[in-house]
């Protein structure tokens, strides 16, 4: 089974912490790039070599300002030229501001069924500082709308934030799981180079959060969620009755994938590919069905590393005979791992290595000590 990525590169207005792809200049340009994605998704039919689809994602940027036909078009295609399962899961990334009772039907009768509401905080000092383009009033109101018309419903949040102590973080949470989510995916403030907050943080404008500070809410949000009945299935990521997202968790163990649109990444078991991360250039180059990829063949070291630490920050940890296949298995990687099993860091069952919680407070150094360099 394999998955499917769309890339919308185009947002309403720039969040001072965001590095992704976009640009602000949508209305000039929707309709050239939807005819490029069309001609992209029909000139790559080969990619995943028969494997069926099983889920869409639409992520950006900012896929919620699509509308029904433009999403309509673009699934069609991807079942006009790939096997695809009858229930697939399909979810649309959307802001909050853009959730409304007409834009749900829309999206519902275009074949959504999974919205990612990017929340990231329900304090509006937060938000003003984010430059996000929603209130926490209209995150509520998204929700609850979300929620009423039937659609598997995760929310974004942040972490770690400046000027926000545990308790106000608690309150966050709180108005989030009083919600009811299906699903909360929850990140930690990073600061990225050649942002607006990088900028910042620079002059002093804004404090950086000390790490430890922010592995400290990293715990407070354990504990929270778990006591709310959402399972941590991957270190950022929580779910409900085993709502799991689909797409995201075959990305985690190794799964098959492709990504179309500007900066869209793939993955076909042996090869990394990736389109151009410039709007004009992937528009022109695919209007006429020339091909703006670059691509990298992994060697199995980047396999067994990437294997590795996907698989480590997931509950179903790594299978051992699938890592085998890829590299023989060091009598020092084994070593490590019997003392990590002793320091009640993981559990070894059978040929699954998986983390505990005191491991998953520490899954990247885990995984890097295990790498094969
Ligand atoms: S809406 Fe999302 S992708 Fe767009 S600037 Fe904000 S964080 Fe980045």
């Amino acid at each position: 089974m394999a998955g499917f990525y769309v890339h919308i590169p185009f947002c309403k207005k720039a969040c001072t912490y965001c590095d992704f792809h976009f640009s602000t200049t949508f209305e000039a340009y929707r309709e050239e790039l939807i005819l490029a994605l069309l001609k992209e998704i029909v000139s790559r039919k080969a990619y995943l070599q028969g494997e069926v689809v099983e889920t869409i994602y639409f992520g950006g940027g900012t896929p919620s300002l699509l509308t029904q036909d433009e999403i309509t078009r673009i699934i069609a295609a991807i079942q006009a030229n790939f096997i695809c399962v009858p229930e697939m899961e399909v979810t649309l990334e959307a802001n909050p501001d853009d959730i409304e009772q007409n834009m749900l039907t829309q999206w519902k009768a275009a074949g959504i069924n999974r919205l990612s509401i990017g929340v990231q905080s329900f304090d509006d000092n937060d938000l003003k500082w984010m430059n996000r383009a929603h209130t926490s009033e209209e995150s509520i109101r998204s929700i609850e709308l979300a929620k009423q018309q039937g659609f598997l419903v995760t929310i974004d949040l942040i972490y770690g934030l400046p000027n926000v102590s545990n308790e106000e973080w608690i309150i966050n949470l709180t108005k989030a799981v009083d919600l009811g989510p299906d699903h909360i995916s929850a990140y930690c403030l990073t600061v990225e180079e050649n942002t607006l907050l990088d900028l910042w943080t620079k002059k002093g404008k804004i404090a950086r959060v000390p790490e430890e500070e922010q592995a400290e809410q990293f715990d407070v949000l354990l504990d929270y969620l778990e006591n709310q009945g959402y399972e941590q299935y991957e270190i950022s990521n929580f779910a409900r009755d085993n709502k799991y997202a689909k797409h995201n968790t075959n990305y985690w163990r190794g799964k098959t994938y492709i990504g179309v649109g500007p900066s869209a990444h793939s993955y076909n078991g042996g090869k990394r590919a990736w389109n151009v991360s410039n709007n004009q250039l992937y528009i022109k180059a695919w209007k006429y069905g020339i091909s703006c990829l670059e691509e990298e063949v992994l060697t199995q070291q980047d396999r067994f590393n990437e294997l590795l630490m996907t698989g480590l920050r997931t509950k179903w940890g790594v299978d051992l005979v699938e890592l085998e296949r890829i590299l023989p298995l060091e009598s020092s990687f084994m070593t490590y791992i019997e003392k990590a099993v002793i320091n009640e860091e993981m559990i070894h069952d059978s040929n699954q290595i998986i983390l505990t919680k005191n491991g998953r407070l520490r899954a990247d150094k885990i995984a890097s000590d295990l790498f094969v360099v």
